[in-house]
């Protein structure tokens, strides 16, 4: 079924002012699953103009009504679970069952901030005179512009417009050009949930650096969230600097798994499997690298291949596929060139290491691979990988574990196994990461701080901290 859509502007689905449309691939055959309107920078502004006619309203709305809408919306999304997992797998390639935990998990964000939106407390603060009296109040930021990429087509925009929209904010919202499709059916929904026209906009394009540039030149634009690369993002925060713009950036990472001698060795060798092959290990919080204890290593290694062996590769619409195709011939070439490296350089391939390409239809797969006794210099230690690959090193000390697992610039998430308490504690304290899962490789939920440091970005989303980025504090001193 081919799905057209256009952009979203003040309430309206219409054309690109230049008519200009592009289609969306399915990554699993190269068919084409859809068509989509063409943005421009005109159209971005027409965009802008909206959402900012519709902020004043939006933001003095009671939250109580704020709230209702996007409570709405929540059931609206979980109603139609299955047609946006369908829509996903289509575009994006994951496997039905994990778009349908995606758009579960998108979902929990709309739930989560439909109920933190009439929570938006301000405080009186103790004055230094009889006759005053001081106010903290915290408001919308206004205008913001959401930039996400394709790998959580839903999710990485509800972290989004979740909470703006709960905090009185109005959105223009620019997908990924790979996986606009999910976004224009959440659109939709939010839509027949009530959403005034212009409160939430969507420009899907071709062209991201002309509408981005759009978005982030204007001054009325007051904040940019963007979900990443680190490349680009560091981009749009030297733009973003132009217009002092408030920013939060969810980046790229490089996740360190570390497996101690006392850990629970099957357990762990699941979790790894879990946590690297999800999405085909296109998540910025995958595991990018294990450590195991020397005293381990090749009982570790062994679990984990027995674990990865079984996993189906295919069309992620079959019953019972693991492992989905790549985004893009891009995505397979680094993924290749990291194994290749590896092995280049000493590493031994344990399990996959083929890439099984058809070019002509834009079809690329991996398999998933197991490197071991891999070495320092080899590019996978140290570049986001993306695909579906776990580079396994030995360690011989607890402080060597950390040292490695610290030694990149990202700091999104790291892993732990370990049965000791006290170790879990400091190595915890000691990892310069902004998650941290302690014999839990899956982390992630609506109502915790998901965000990195260093080079992995700047800000957190979910919980009570998310709103935070789109509220600001304003003081009010009242004499009487
Ligand atoms: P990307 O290339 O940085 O693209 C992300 C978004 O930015 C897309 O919408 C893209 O548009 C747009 N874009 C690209 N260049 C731009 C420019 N010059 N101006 C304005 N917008 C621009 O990243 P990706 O390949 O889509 O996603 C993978 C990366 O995201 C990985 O590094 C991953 O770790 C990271 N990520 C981070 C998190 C997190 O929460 N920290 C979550 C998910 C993903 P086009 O689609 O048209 O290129």
């Amino acid at each position: 079924m081919l799905r057209e859509y256009g952009l979203y502007i003040d309430g309206q689905w219409r054309a690109a002012r230049g008519g200009e449309t592009f289609p969306v691939h399915n990554p699993a055959t190269g068919e084409v699953v859809g068509q989509v309107a063409d943005a421009r920078a005109e159209d971005a502004l027409d965009a802008v103009e909206a959402a900012t006619r519709a902020f004043p309203e939006w933001a003095s709305r009671p939250a109580k009504e704020r709230s209702e809408i996007l409570r709405r919306a929540y059931d609206l999304m979980v109603a139609h679970r299955d047609e946006l997992a369908e829509i996903m797998t289509r575009e994006q390639g994951k496997p039905l069952e994990e778009a349908r935990g995606e758009v579960q998990y998108a979902a929990d964000f709309i739930l989560w901030y439909s109920e933190e939106a009439k929570r938006v407390y301000g405080e009186a603060i103790p004055a230094s005179h009889a006759d005053k009296r001081l106010l903290a109040l915290r408001q919308p930021v206004g205008v913001v512009a959401a930039i996400t990429p394709w790998n959580f087509p839903a999710a990485m925009i509800t972290r989004k417009i979740g909470p703006a929209l709960a905090a009185g904010c109005t959105v223009i919202v620019k997908p990924a050009e790979q996986t606009p499709l999910t976004a224009c059916r959440l659109v939709d929904l939010f839509e027949e949930a009530g959403l005034p026209a212009g409160v939430l906009n969507l420009v899907a394009t071709t062209q991201p650096q002309a509408v981005g540039d759009a978005l982030l030149a204007d001054a009325r634009v007051r904040k940019l969230t963007f979900t990443g690369s680190t490349e680009v993002g560091k981009i749009l925060m030297r733009k973003a600097a132009d217009t002092v713009k408030r920013i939060s950036l969810e980046l790229g990472g490089h996740a360190p798994f570390l497996v101690f001698e006392d850990a629970d060795i099957e357990r762990a060798a699941r979790e790894v499997a879990a946590s690297k092959f999800r999405n085909a290990g296109q998540t910025c919080v995958c595991t990018n690298r294990v450590y195991v204890h020397e005293s381990i290593a090749d009982t570790f290694t062994a679990a984990l291949a027995d674990v990865v062996r079984g996993l189906k590769m295919g069309n992620g619409l079959e019953p019972g596929v693991q492992i989905g195709p790549l985004i893009d011939g891009a995505a397979a070439e680094k993924v290749d060139r990291h194994v290749q490296d590896a092995v280049d350089k000493g590493a031994t391939l344990v399990l996959g290491g083929r890439r099984h390409s058809d070019v002509d239809r834009g079809v690329h797969f991996f398999e998933p691979t197991i490197l071991a006794n891999v070495q320092d210099d080899s590019v996978i230690l140290h570049e986001e990988t993306f695909g579906p690959v776990v580079p396994v090193q030995v360690f011989r000390t607890e402080e060597e574990a950390v040292a490695k697992a610290n030694g990149t610039p990202y700091g999104l998430a790291a892993y732990l196994y370990t049965r000791d308490l006290s170790r879990a504690i400091r190595v915890s304290e000691q990892l310069e990461y902004g998650i941290v899962g302690v014999n839990d490789g899956l982390p992630s939920v609506a109502q915790a701080p998901f965000g990195g440091v260093k080079e992995s970005g700047l800000g957190r989303e979910g919980g009570k901290y998310g709103i935070e980025e789109y509220l600001e504090v304003k003081y009010v001193s009242i004499r009487l």
